[in-house]
């Protein structure tokens, strides 16, 4: 097994290098040869053989290599499909106003188009590339990954991911059902309320299409200066005692990707940070959130030895991203570090946590309803009825299969937000509303990081002093912050 997850680890580090460096000059490797230097350890036969053992006991080692193991095996089965869908995602085939566009520079368009009649012509465009395009590709690649399963015994990929992701499903619909119920009340009532103040529209006229414009807050947000956010936040970060971790870090300003994202090389002595500047208010949120996946990487321990550390694990990852994130709605942090800002900033900006937090719920539920052999009008009328239902606004569906994330990613956004929650109000309870201003609380997550003391997410939510891993800590942050506003 040790052995066996080095090579695992040396492989995905070939695999960083190659997809970091694709953007620059030399690159002697293709991504197939890289694949094919470890075939050995994606035989089939091996996995089969170690997968009972493994499924069935409760080594979380063994469990956390098992899933990335089938990670990888998956985007093999896949990547023929998945170069498919990236072709056709940056081909110029939507023809608006005279012009050419790709599916990705509409998207774009679209995150600042303040016309409704615009974006509803826009997104209707974006949906007919969907089902005329991208469905029937998708299609193929969950059959694919459906195969994968059989042949591995494991039923169908939904069933392959709840093992490997160690879901109780039943406990899962229950919490997630509460959740929705919980915070029912607090979200429409407030979505009711900024639908009118900004787009002069009733609750029952909101649409999908809506949700770009509704939630840009460049006119609820001062302050613009995009390009000098790096520099700055370095500066804060280094005061607030994390200069030693920076160093690890490489930050990459390009305005040609289409999304900021973090990508570590080595862990913990090289981590990328691609920052993509679109102009809009949550660019910050959104550097933040890569900065604390950053901080939280580069922290880490050096000791491979470790099994724990070799395998980052990505709830934990996104609940401390979660904790840098909140930092952009933290009264006293926005104060200091942007200038005072208007009430309807805080506001528009926690209901959007909360709407985001409902939309992942949504993408879980349709995970379990298990769509892998409905007819296609089936699964987009389904995903259409519950987007709509949870998040208020009205959807055709056309997005089913787009809006998927690989390996039931929206466990790991749901389960982190609930970790995020619990951290947060830790901090809060023994450092103060301005933790991130004593040094104590950055010594606290310092040394949470260095020594990796935890082995699974539930593990530091114990430490913390909570009975369970659960969302009542979410629902108490968003609400006290609703409320105030
Ligand atoms: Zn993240």
């Amino acid at each position: 097994m040790s052995n066996d997850s080095i090579t695992l680890k040396k492989f995905q580090q070939e695999i960083a290098i190659y997809l970091h460096g694709n953007n620059g000059s030399n690159i002697k490797k293709k991504l197939s040869d890289i694949y094919m230097n470890y075939s050995e350890l994606f035989n089939l036969e091996n996995i089969i053989n170690s997968l009972e053992n493994i499924i069935n006991s409760n080594h979380l080692d063994g469990i956390t290599y098992l899933s990335e193991l089938m990670k990888e095996n998956l985007i093999i089965n896949g990547m023929s499909f998945q170069n498919q869908l990236s072709l056709k995602k940056a081909q110029n085939s939507i023809i608006w106003n005279g012009e050419l566009y790709s599916l990705q520079t509409t998207m774009s368009r679209l995150l600042l188009e303040p016309s409704r009649i615009n974006r509803k012509e826009l997104f209707s465009s974006v949906e007919d590339i969907f089902t005329d395009k991208l469905n029937p590709i998708y299609k193929k690649l969950y059959k694919s990954y459906n195969n994968f399963a059989e042949k591995l015994n494991l039923g169908d990929y939904t069933n392959l991911c709840i093992s490997l992701l160690k879901i109780n499903k039943t406990n899962s619909l229950a919490e997630l059902h509460s959740f929705l119920d919980q915070t029912n009340h607090i979200y429409f009532t407030s979505l009711e309320f900024v639908t009118n103040q900004k787009l002069n529209l009733s609750l029952s006229q909101l649409e999908r299409h809506d949700a770009f414009h509704l939630w840009n807050l460049n006119d609820n947000f001062r302050y613009s200066d995009y390009n000098q956010a790096i520099d700055k936040t370095l500066d804060y970060l280094k005061t607030m005692g994390f200069g030693d971790i920076l160093r690890r870090v490489n930050f990459i300003i390009d305005k040609s990707f289409s999304r900021s994202f973090c990508i570590p090389l080595i862990i913990p002595d090289k981590i990328i940070l691609v920052y993509s500047i679109r102009n809009r208010a949550d660019d910050f949120k959104i550097l933040f959130h890569e900065l604390g996946h950053a901080l939280h990487l580069a922290g880490s321990t050096k000791d491979l030895t470790n099994g724990r550390a070799l395998w980052i694990n990505p709830i934990i990852s996104e609940a401390f991203a979660f904790l840098f994130e909140g930092l952009v709605t933290n009264k006293s942090f926005v104060t200091s570090f942007f200038g005072s800002q208007s009430e309807s900033y805080y506001y528009y900006s926690t209901l959007n946590t909360l709407y985001l937090v409902r939309f992942y719920i949504a993408k879980l539920l349709f995970e379990y309803s298990n769509q892998n052999e409905s007819a296609e009008e089936n699964t987009i009328s389904y995903w259409g009825q519950l987007f709509s239902e949870i998040t208020g606004f009205k959807a055709s569906g056309k997005s089913a299969f787009y809006d998927r994330d690989f390996f039931m990613g929206a466990n790991n956004y749901i389960k982190g937000w609930f970790l995020f929650a619990q951290i947060n109000n830790y901090l809060e309870d023994k450092y103060g509303d301005e933790w991130f201003s004593n040094n104590e609380a950055s010594a606290f997550l310092m040394n949470l990081w260095l020594k990796c003391s935890y082995i699974s997410p539930e593990d530091i939510s114990t430490k913390l002093g909570y009975r369970s891993l659960n969302g009542d800590a979410l629902i108490k942050y968003l609400k006290t912050k609703l409320l105030r506003g």
